[in-house]
């Protein structure tokens, strides 16, 4: 309870460990003393703009995670009975994302960057995915 916290006109916290603690601190100075020990505590938690009951870890997810706008390629990408495998690659590869010679050369990991199938361009996402006539 928060009047755990109070001992008579002051509060009673436990020595700060972060700066983040210190600010809290200071900050519950400036408040006045809010209960007395006879009344009790009432908690509630807001996840964005709808204060809730109980606490929702799936409700608190989706207001903290960070999100982006809806892609055009989404609907392509993740369906029902979609096979999360092919999901997931699909995905990668919209990002040009998918480990390939050209970004392994780029990265000094690999010393050729040509095609693994057919050795006569890079190896790029476009390559492996249009115009390679071996995975063609
Ligand atoms: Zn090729």
């Amino acid at each position: 309870m928060v009047a755990d916290a109070i001992s008579g006109s002051s509060w009673t916290l436990p020595h700060p460990r972060s700066h983040q603690e210190v600010e809290f601190h200071a900050y519950l100075t400036t408040l006045t003393l809010p209960l007395s020990h006879d009344v009790n505590d009432v908690f509630e938690w807001v996840a964005g703009d709808s204060p809730l009951r109980v606490f929702r870890s799936s409700t608190t997810w989706e207001v903290l995670r960070p999100r982006q706008e809806k892609k055009d390629w989404v609907d392509a990408v993740l369906f029902k009975g979609a096979v999360p495998k092919h999901c997931f690659t699909m995905w990668v590869a919209n990002y040009d994302r998918l480990p390939t010679r050209s970004r392994f050369a780029g990265w000094g990991m690999l010393l050729s960057a040509e095609c693994a199938f057919c050795s006569r361009f890079d190896e790029t996402r476009d390559h492996l995915m249009l115009t390679c006539e071996y995975s063609n």
